[in-house]
């Protein structure tokens, strides 16, 4: 209650402002229709006008400061949002109109300021609600000041209403429709300006030609590489406008030009099918030169596009202009080198002069080194880049070592696995195998299919194969790199479907590439991981590297989580019998019997004890007595359901909780293994024997709410058993 009160009263302290302004705006618009403003404002000592002008100029004034800082006091939501608008624009038209009545009413010489203030109002506003609101607004306010005139004219008043809606509905549609358009084409060139940063990025070949696509954690990748291009590409413009600048102050000339190629294979040969250039950087004292970077042709470069070697040209005199003007420059002489990135031309440095002087040999010397030091500036930032890119790398490694560090299970381990692999490239398929040295066999542990590919009957299908599949040591990719230790194929690509991945019976046909990496402990592969992909050419170099460490960190979480398993068995279970030990026993006790309480269901408990066990020990030896406890405890496990809680209770007594049983089905049960337990032969040196048990037997809730309550009483006809002859089952309810 309280907390409604609190937020209503919230509520009403964030819309004190809207009501207020609007009661006020409302309370002026019908003092203007009463006249009250039309005339002298103070008449004969009449204070109220003035009062309410006041009142009227400070809640105009506080909607204002409220609305320029507004972005301080946190985010509106857009209900509160047309609200306010629609307050300050009847706040500011009531103004308007007041302005007018207290000029001359509908005569006013400041009415063409309600004109002003409605297209203003409707240009800024982005809701339609609130200029219809507006509009009507400022309907009534002319009516209302109509009446209070002097002298009323319906007509002029009709004019004014009719010219509102013009202006209003006019700039709504007019400019509008032109403010759309603006916006619309700014969100076209920011566009365009970001593809054009990405070809630049590849152009410079900052971003890696082939990033993993859609995935979320490829996406990621993505952004990141992205966010790095985009300060290389910044870095690597300024540093080229420099030095072309440089270059054309100092070798005075009239354009020097850094022209990239399109496309980044070497010249080709054939003159027509020379590749296109682009304006990369460009500093100039022409006007014409393109606006356009992409250049038709290469012009007057043709002879260094086509034999990728330094160019001079001299007494042009505007005969002919190289390719990035755009109209007739009066160019005398051109030097044009390439930028050979080894045998790869990339691109030329061009330099002109208007002023006759013929380039000389340190010139074209000077624009060679220029040419050089723009690659080395390249280079640099794909270093740069690279490092970046490594250090993002780093942290994803680390990210995921610490996740398959955390996991302490087997299947954690898979599941972090599956994660990591994830974040570094996505998978059509991955799959984690286990080798069983003394069986040369191998067995798929875990699987995880591209959460797109689960209704792809192929792909679903070979998972579903997969399941636990079990294969013996074979020609496959997994025993080879089982075998060999080295990730399989060696050259990194399936070529085929047809290739054996794990045995023949689950061939990956639709995969084009595959990767099958050793998990490797120690001196011996422990299994392996396998990945595979609808794409080719999925696992570059840099990517096997990046998964063979992930594989290492993989071998030693799995490892620990096996020694995790052991230690935790060895904790709860008994040695000899290979039972639920006597602590781990309450501990599964305890949950069962809270979770029966909870749902009210009855589960029953049998005490078990070996009858004259100790003349066994006596008789036959210790060992024969240890190999008939193990005896009686494997059948115990064997006819016990998986639900069931078996234990080694203590010495040659054991315990049965079974869940969902009561009294008579338990005794019967009890019955069964007391039965079979009889039947058994047990052998000795000293000749064979049999044992029997005696069972006692309680349930829940008839015999006992609480756990001692139960086990006491099971013991009490256990103890009923021995006084009455032994071998046999007594129900405490009957006892
Ligand atoms: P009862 O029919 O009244 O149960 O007679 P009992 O001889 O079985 O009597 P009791 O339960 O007192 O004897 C338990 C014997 O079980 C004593 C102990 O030597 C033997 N025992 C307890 N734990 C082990 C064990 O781990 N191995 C072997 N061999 N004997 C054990
Ligand atoms: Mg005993
Ligand atoms: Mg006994």
């Amino acid at each position: 209650m309280t907390a409604l009160i609190r937020r209503g009263a919230f509520e009403l302290r964030r819309h004190t402002l809207e009501w207020w302004g609007l009661v006020v705006a409302g309370t002026f618009a019908l003092c203007l229709g009463l006249g009250m403003f039309s005339g002298p404002l103070i008449v004969s000592g009449n204070l109220m006008p003035l009062a309410g002008l006041t009142c009227f100029a400070v809640t105009l004034a506080r909607a204002l400061v409220r609305e320029f800082s507004e972005d301080s006091q946190g985010p509106r939501t857009a209900s509160v949002a047309t609200m306010r608008e629609v307050e300050l624009g009847l706040l500011l038209l009531t103004g308007a109109f007041l302005l007018v009545a207290l000029t001359g009413g509908n005569r006013s010489f400041l009415y063409p300021l309600v004109y002003g203030l409605v297209s203003f109002l409707v240009l800024v506003s982005e809701r339609s609600i609130s200029t219809v609101i507006w509009l009507a607004a400022a309907c009534v306010l002319e009516v209302l000041v109509e009446l209070a005139s002097l002298r009323v004219s319906w007509s002029l008043g009709l004019y004014h209403a009719v010219m509102i809606l013009f202006f209003g509905a006019g700039n709504r549609l007019i400019l509008g429709g032109l403010a759309r358009r603006l916006r619309s084409e700014h969100v076209r060139r920011l566009e365009l300006d970001l593809a054009q940063m990405r070809q630049e990025a590849r152009d410079f070949r900052l971003i890696a030609s082939q990033l993993p696509p859609e995935s979320r954690a490829a996406r990621t990748r993505e952004q990141e590489e992205l966010r790095m291009a985009r300060a290389a590409v910044d870095g690597i413009h300024d540093q080229l406008f420099f030095t072309i600048e440089l270059l054309r102050s100092s070798l005075n000339l009239h354009t020097c030009a850094l022209l990239w190629l399109q496309d980044r294979s070497t010249v080709a040969s054939r003159g027509r099918d020379l590749p296109r250039l682009f304006i990369k950087e460009i500093a100039t004292s022409s006007d014409l030169v393109r606006t356009n970077p992409l250049l038709d042709g290469p012009g007057v470069l043709s002879a260094v596009v086509r034999d990728p070697k330094a160019l001079r040209l001299k007494n042009l005199n505007g005969r002919r202009v190289p390719p990035y003007y755009e109209g007739p420059e009066a160019v005398t002489d051109l030097c044009a080198v390439p930028l050979l990135e080894g045998a790869a031309v990339r691109g030329f440095v061009c330099a002109d002069r208007i002023d006759g002087r013929p380039f000389t040999d340190e010139e074209q010397a000077a624009l060679a080194t220029a040419a050089e030091h723009v690659l080395r500036v390249i280079e640099q930032e794909r270093a740069f880049s690279a490092v970046e890119r490594s250090k993002y790398e780093q942290e994803r490694f680390y990210r995921a070592s610490e996740l398959l560090n955390e996991a302490l299970t087997l299947e954690a381990v898979y599941d972090r696995t599956f994660d990591a692999v994830a974040s570094i490239r996505d998978c059509s398929l991955m799959a984690l195998t286990g080798f069983d040295k003394s069986s040369d066999s191998h067995r798929v542990l875990a699987s995880r299919l591209d959460a797109a590919l689960t209704s792809d009957r192929a792909w679903s299908g070979v998972e579903e194969r997969l399941r636990g599949h079990q294969f013996a040591s074979g020609k496959g990719l997994v025993s080879s790199a089982v075998k060999n230790r080295h990730y399989m194929p060696v050259s990194g690509e399936l070529l085929d479907g047809h290739t054996v991945v794990f045995d023949a019976d689950t061939r990956l046909r639709r995969a084009k590439s595959v990767l099958v990496l050793p998990l490797v402990h120690g001196d011996c592969a422990m299994g392996a991981l396998v990945l595979a992909s609808e794409r080719g050419q999925h696992f570059p170099s840099e990517v096997r590297e990046m998964l063979r460490v992930i594989c290492n960190q993989v071998s030693t979480s799995l490892q620990n989580a096996r020694m995790y398993r052991v230690m935790e068995e060895r904790a709860t279970t008994d040695g000899l019998t290979g039972l639920t030990n006597h602590r781990a026993f309450q501990e599964r006790y305890e949950n069962l019997h809270a979770l029966c309480e909870r749902t009210d269901q009855r589960f029953s408990v049998i005490l078990t004890d070996i009858d004259h066990f100790k003349s066994v020990n006596d008789t036959y030896g210790h060992p024969v007595g240890d190999a008939v406890l193990k005896r009686v405890a494997r059948i115990l496990e064997v006819k016990a359901r998986k639900v069931d809680i078996v234990a080694r209770y203590g010495g040659e007594e054991f315990v049965l909780v079974l869940p969902d049983t009561d009294g008579p089905g338990a005794e019967m049960f009890a019955n069964r293994l007391r039965e079979e337990v009889g039947a058994q032969v047990m052998r000795s040196e000293h000749g064979d024997f049999n044992v029997t048990l005696s069972m006692g037997v309680a349930t829940f809730p008839d015999d006992g709410r609480s756990r001692q309550e139960l086990v006491d009483k099971a013991d009490q006809a256990l103890y009923y058993c021995k006084e009455h002859g032994r071998n046999r089952v007594t129900r405490w309810a009957k006892g």
